[in-house]
């Protein structure tokens, strides 16, 4: 399985190798791609070892955006969201289902596409 990146949700190159795929992950196992780590501590990373815990394989907690609240992972900012909604994900889901009926209309709003009024 290919690494996904915490915060911007891309997909490693390499799949089972981290180091190969340009991501990292932290102690706390935040999985993240290399350039936000290199953003947070403003040189480039290269998994040395005042970086790395845990026999060098682990981002300390120190260096990692994410433990940090330097970037917020995508699936955190997901439940923060339903959090403020006070909505679970399975009643937002049933909410878009009764609200659009069609996928086209529900990808026609989030994305702001105008539909076209077409005859039935
Ligand atoms: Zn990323
Ligand atoms: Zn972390």
């Amino acid at each position: 399985m290919a690494y996904e990146c915490d915060i911007c949700n891309v997909l490693g190159r390499n799949n089972n190798d981290i180091i190969e795929s340009d991501m990292v992950e932290c102690v706390d196992s935040h999985v993240m791609c290399r350039k936000h780590v290199s953003k947070f501590i403003e040189k480039p990373f290269n998994y040395q070892r005042k970086y790395m815990a845990k026999n060098e394989c682990y981002l300390k907690k120190l260096y990692c955006p994410i433990c940090n609240l330097k970037e917020i992972a995508y699936f955190h900012y997901v439940r923060y969201i339903e959090r403020i909604l006070k909505k679970t994900h399975s009643e937002i889901c049933d909410e878009i289902k009764l609200k659009f009926k069609t996928y086209k209309k529900f990808y026609g709003f989030i994305f702001d596409v105008k539909q076209k009024k077409t005859k039935k």
